[in-house]
């Protein structure tokens, strides 16, 4: 007798799509991660359904029914519409079959039991039927619900095949494993999984990296993201995701020194910001390439031991090219990511030194807004094993925010605007725009950052009018 599952279904849009179809003659089900998140207790506002017959249509009437728009994607054959806060998929059920040479399936209409064959895990197969004689009734071939319990990810056909299908799964196992895990209930991908995802890593090479991509960032958006990236690691797809990533493991040792293990200390960093940062993906991204110019800026000297040197500039210098393989934005979050890993060691080189008012003004001017993560980035680098070196960066570091706070205060720094402008300067010289111009601007600039004048436009002009009458310039009016 199949298992009725009770409160799963309640909301109003799955007995509207019962009974549209069985008006139209067609059995639907509910399936995936919507029926996977049910038993998990996690909620999921996506639901799929999955129609033997045509989805579009079944989409078509239940829009009509509720007055929803319904978009239609007629080369996926899928339908979706939006109706009280939650968004529905509708898809005809199918049959795929692969070949070798192509990556594309070959696609046909299927039962339900057959499209249940094409998913990719046995957790992400079970469905609940939306028919009135057993609505609710839980569809699970694979044993996804014992699955569930143990914690495990297994695809329902033989792994090799399924991933060499569509190497994507590689990923989305790595994702779910970290995604769905929790402190109490971790989930695993089973060991032959794994085996057959080291054998099959190479076909990697046939995604597309956008596909590559939005799997990275929702791995990035996990609660604890290391787990995603030592799974990747484990089971060999790093080299085709993130070769710099890659180039982080290990310990070189010379002269019986080694360094830090870099790769472990990127995923502590990064799990270090996810505790904190309330889902920022970007700020992730930061965090996993911070210290990506670490091997090319890498040194022995001996006496001295191993230095890394300008990796940080070296490293925001790689952040274009990395976004660029992975046909990632060059816009306005890369630059924010560069930014950060250009200046990930600034705050806690401050504290290492005298914190004077003109270094936390500088730091201020070259972070602007984005000082308050670069401040969670760098709180989330120290990750040092020894308490009482935690103990001293930590004490300096809010020293460090409490000066930030008053310069922040007293000269507004963060969003810094010269007092001169270019303009005026022409008007009260006389002259065209010039080289001068921005000579004058940067001895302003430098003067406020160094503490030598105020913010403000009385100090900054006086100054400005000093300067241009060492280099020949003089007011005409
Ligand atoms: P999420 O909460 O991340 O959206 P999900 O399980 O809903 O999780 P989707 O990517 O939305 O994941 O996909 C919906 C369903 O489609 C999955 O549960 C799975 O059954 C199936 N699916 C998605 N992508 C694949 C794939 N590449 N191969 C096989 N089945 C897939
Ligand atoms: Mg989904």
């Amino acid at each position: 007798m199949a298992t009725i599952t009770e409160g799963y279904l309640d909301h109003k849009i799955f007995g509207i799509v019962s009974e549209t179809a069985a008006e139209l003659g067609v059995r639907a089900f509910v399936i995936g991660g919507y029926v996977r998140d049910c038993f998990l207790g996690r909620a999921n506002d996506d639901i799929d359904i999955v129609v033997e017959g045509r989805g579009i249509e079944l989409a078509e009437a239940v829009g009509a029914k509720v007055r929803s728009k319904v978009s239609v994607f007629r080369n996926f054959g899928t339908a979706m519409l939006r109706y009280q806060g939650i968004e529905v998929e509708f898809v005809g059920a199918r049959k795929e079959s692969y070949h070798r040479e192509s990556r594309n399936p070959i696609v046909e209409d299927g039962s339900l039991e057959e499209d249940q064959l094409r998913r990719d895990f046995t957790i992400n197969a079970m469905a609940f039927s939306l028919q009135k004689e057993d609505f609710g009734a839980l569809v699970d071939p694979f044993g996804g619900i014992r699955d569930l319990a143990a914690g495990i990810i297994r695809t329902p056909c033989d792994p090799e095949v399924t991933f060499s299908d569509d190497p994507l799964r590689m990923l989305r196992a790595v994702r779910f494993a970290a995604k769905l895990s929790t402190p109490e209930h971790t989930f695993d991908i089973v060991p032959e999984a794994m085996a057959a995802m080291r054998r099959m890593a190479p076909r990697m090479e046939i995604l597309s990296k956008e596909r590559i991509a939005e799997e990275l960032n929702k791995t990035l958006l996990c609660d604890t993201p290391s787990r995603g990236f030592r799974l990747m690691d484990e089971g060999g797809l790093l080299p085709y995701v993130l070769p710099e990533l890659q180039a982080l493991k290990g310990v070189e040792t010379m002269d019986g020194k080694g360094h830090k293990e870099n790769f472990s200390h990127t995923l502590q960093v990064l799990d270090n910001v996810a505790a904190v940062d309330g889902g920022k993906l970007w700020l992730r991204w930061a965090a996993l390439l911070h210290d990506i110019g670490k091997p090319r800026s890498k040194r022995f000297v001996p006496g001295q031991g191993w230095t890394f040197h300008g990796h940080n500039v070296i490293g925001a210098k790689m952040v274009p090219g990395i976004f660029k393989s992975l046909k990632m934005t060059q816009g306005d979050e890369m630059k924010y990511v560069q930014k950060l890993v250009d200046l990930h060691l600034r705050p806690i080189a401050l504290v290492d030194e005298e914190v004077t008012d003109s270094a936390v003004r500088r730091l201020l001017f070259d972070a602007g807004n984005d000082i308050d993560d670069l401040m969670t980035l760098c709180n989330a680098d120290i990750t040092s094993k020894n308490p009482v070196k935690v103990a001293r960066i930590r004490a300096n570091f809010e020293l460090v925010k409490r000066k930030m706070a008053e310069v922040e205060q007293k000269d507004e720094i963060r969003n810094f605007k010269n007092p001169i402008d270019g303009a005026y300067v022409m008007d009260l010289f006389g002259i065209p725009p010039c080289q001068e111009i921005g000579i004058l601007k940067e001895a302003v600039k430098n003067a406020i950052l160094d503490g030598e004048i105020g913010n403000n436009f009385a100090e900054a002009d006086a100054l400005m009018r000093r300067k241009a009458a060492e280099i020949g310039l003089h007011p005409v009016k």
